[in-house]
């Protein structure tokens, strides 16, 4: 059988963009500059009006507005988007994710170096 590339369906394409989220935050300065910050505000802003799944972006847009983006800092905005997440995740009836470890599992990896293959830079 001929490998096809399906178009990603709702949970495949959460499941990566979750992926890139939180990369992005995780990756995101300590000492962000006003650019810096004004940039990522602009950019969550702008996600929320073009994720491709209509009821996800809504929540979302829901959310941002009660709870406004931290971009103070890596930490801050992975602790806020890892809140971001739960509250989806409690929606959908999973389990909420530990965020004192969301460095580990979306930056750093596991102290014992089995992700060390994983991406520095
Ligand atoms: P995912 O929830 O995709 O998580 C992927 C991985 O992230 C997990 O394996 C875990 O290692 C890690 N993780 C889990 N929780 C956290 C956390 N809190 N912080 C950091 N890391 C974490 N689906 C709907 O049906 N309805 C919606 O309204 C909806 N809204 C969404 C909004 C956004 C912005 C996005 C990106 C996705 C949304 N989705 C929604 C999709 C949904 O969240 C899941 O991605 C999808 O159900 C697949 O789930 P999963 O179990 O594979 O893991």
């Amino acid at each position: 059988k001929a490998y096809y590339d399906c178009p990603p369906d709702s949970m495949e394409l959460g499941r990566n963009t979750w992926s890139f989220l939180h990369t992005m935050a995780a990756y995101y300065p300590d000492s962000p500059s006003t650019f810096e910050k004004a940039n990522m505000k602009t950019f969550l802003d702008s996600f929320s009006w073009v994720y491709p799944c209509g009821g996800c972006a809504e929540h979302l847009r829901k959310h941002i507005k009660k709870y406004p983006p931290d971009v103070s800092d890596a930490e801050k905005l992975s602790k806020w988007l890892c809140n971001t997440h739960n509250e989806v995740n409690v929606a959908l009836g999973k389990p909420k994710f530990d965020c004192s470890k969301v460095f580990e599992r979306w930056r750093d990896g596991p102290k014992d170096g089995r992700c060390d293959y994983a991406m520095s830079e």
